[in-house]
């Protein structure tokens, strides 16, 4: 039996009514906030990333979807969002049209990671990218847009991670005087973290190791240099989240994977779904734009992760899918009456009512079960001797009442199951 790839999931008809719900939750807020969506193609050129997100990330080195196709070329299924964007915004010059695109997007994203829960190697991502402005207002925007759908689903058990990285020449001081301190330890290590002193040193600070986070104890902190300018922008950001009444915590070692962003960094971290507890990951990245080849413009965003958020609010119940319905049933009391239960559904189709009726010729009763089964607020009898007069019996499921109504009339149940 040929079965999905690993760490790629079938989302079945039971499950895609939480995905409907979120998707729904995301589009309202997106309207209420104003972004636009943009979509963009499945595969890029593979450069895009290597050059957007950075070689020495775990992403470009080791996850990404990569192959030659038929005309020799480098091609990658997206791993994440942002370089896709950022691309279309400088190949549409978008920014030449707009002073401020708010963008946002619904995709799945693919990366070779060890499945595990919550962890997936197709996955869907929803996010936003607004780009063309410095304004810290945009950078508390962008939290407060992630916070308020994470609560729009209900969620309450929700921490929001804030930090600034500030501008390379403030990074680059704190990378010199974190290597300082760490190269007496090296040898302690863990091979990964070793690997990072040379090329990327601020992920050790998240490495997930637990004898490199005793290491870290009494470490450099960023935030002690960052420029006067940067903690005046991080200090805006904190008293706009304080205003918007959405709590959080500062937290000096969030660094986040990519390379590529500048002043804020933020994670909204549920404690709910085990070690993948990280559901929105987001910043500002004012240096990405000009690195892939468009003007120099300063833009933040975020990245949630679907699969990871419908973990969290099945482990919270904060959210039951609305239960489903469908307006009428309608049953088949005798077997020749097929072509009527056509003509019938197709009168309730037509007219934007949700109709079912039976294709396996089914028993009248069978018939009943399914009705039940399905919720239909109503069933229509048609058939037996009021058929022969022209009429049918329309039952309401909720208080079990009955009515003839004639079949020339049936725009008269229009109004009651409307
Ligand atoms: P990132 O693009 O790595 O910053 O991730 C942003 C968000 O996407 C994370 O916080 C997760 O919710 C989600 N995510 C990232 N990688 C995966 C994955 N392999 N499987 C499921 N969700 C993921």
């Amino acid at each position: 039996m040929i079965k999905a790839i690993k760490g790629t999931n079938d989302i079945l008809p039971d499950e895609i009514q939480y995905w409907n719900h979120l998707t729904n939750i995301v589009l309202n807020q997106m309207n209420i906030y104003n972004y636009k969506e943009i979509r963009t193609p499945i595969f890029e050129q593979t450069e895009l990333f290597s050059r957007g997100i950075g070689d020495s990330t775990d992403i470009v080195s080791k996850e990404m979807y990569t192959f030659i196709d038929r005309s020799e070329n480098s091609l990658t299924l997206k791993p994440e969002m942002t370089a896709s964007v950022v691309r279309a915004f400088i190949e549409h010059s978008l920014g030449k049209q707009f002073g401020l695109n708010k963008l946002f997007y619904i995709s799945p994203m693919f990366r070779q990671e060890r499945p595990q829960a919550g962890r997936f190697r197709q996955f869907h991502q929803f996010g936003i990218e607004a780009i063309g402005s410095h304004n810290p207002y945009l950078d508390a925007e962008v939290i407060q847009v992630a916070f308020s759908i994470l609560q729009n689903l209900g969620l309450k058990d929700i921490e929001v991670n804030l930090n600034s990285l500030g501008i390379p020449e403030e990074r680059n001081k704190f990378a010199e005087a974190l290597k300082d301190f760490l190269s007496s330890k090296k040898n302690e290590l863990s091979e990964d973290s070793k690997n990072r002193l040379e090329s990327n040193v601020f992920r050790i600070l998240d490495s997930k190791n637990q004898h490199d986070q005793e290491l870290l104890a009494g470490s450099p902190s960023l935030i002690d240099f960052l420029g006067e300018e940067s903690l005046e922008h991080f200090n805006k950001v904190k008293e706009l989240l304080t205003i918007a009444k959405i709590p959080y915590s500062e937290n000096h070692k969030l660094v986040r994977g990519l390379d590529y962003y500048t002043h804020t960094t933020f994670e909204i971290l549920s404690s709910k779904v085990g070690a993948q507890s990280a559901l929105v990951g987001g910043g500002r990245y004012n240096l990405l734009i000009e690195q892939l080849g468009g003007t120099s413009t300063p833009a933040v965003g975020f990245a949630a992760g679907i699969e990871r958020i419908l973990l969290a609010c099945k482990a919270e119940e904060s959210f039951i899918p609305a239960k489903e319905e469908i307006d009428i049933y309608l049953i088949r009391v005798d077997k020749e009456l097929e072509n009527k239960i056509f003509e019938i559904g197709t009168y309730f189709r037509y007219n934007n009512r949700t109709v079912e009726f039976d294709y396996l010729s089914r028993s009248v009763k069978a018939q009943m079960r399914e009705a039940n089964r399905l919720n239909s607020k109503f069933v229509l009898f048609v058939g037996g001797e009021e058929f022969s007069k022209g009429e049918v019996q329309l039952k309401n499921m909720s208080d079990g009442e009955q009515q003839i109504v004639h079949l020339n009339n049936l725009d008269s149940i229009l109004s009651i199951i409307k």
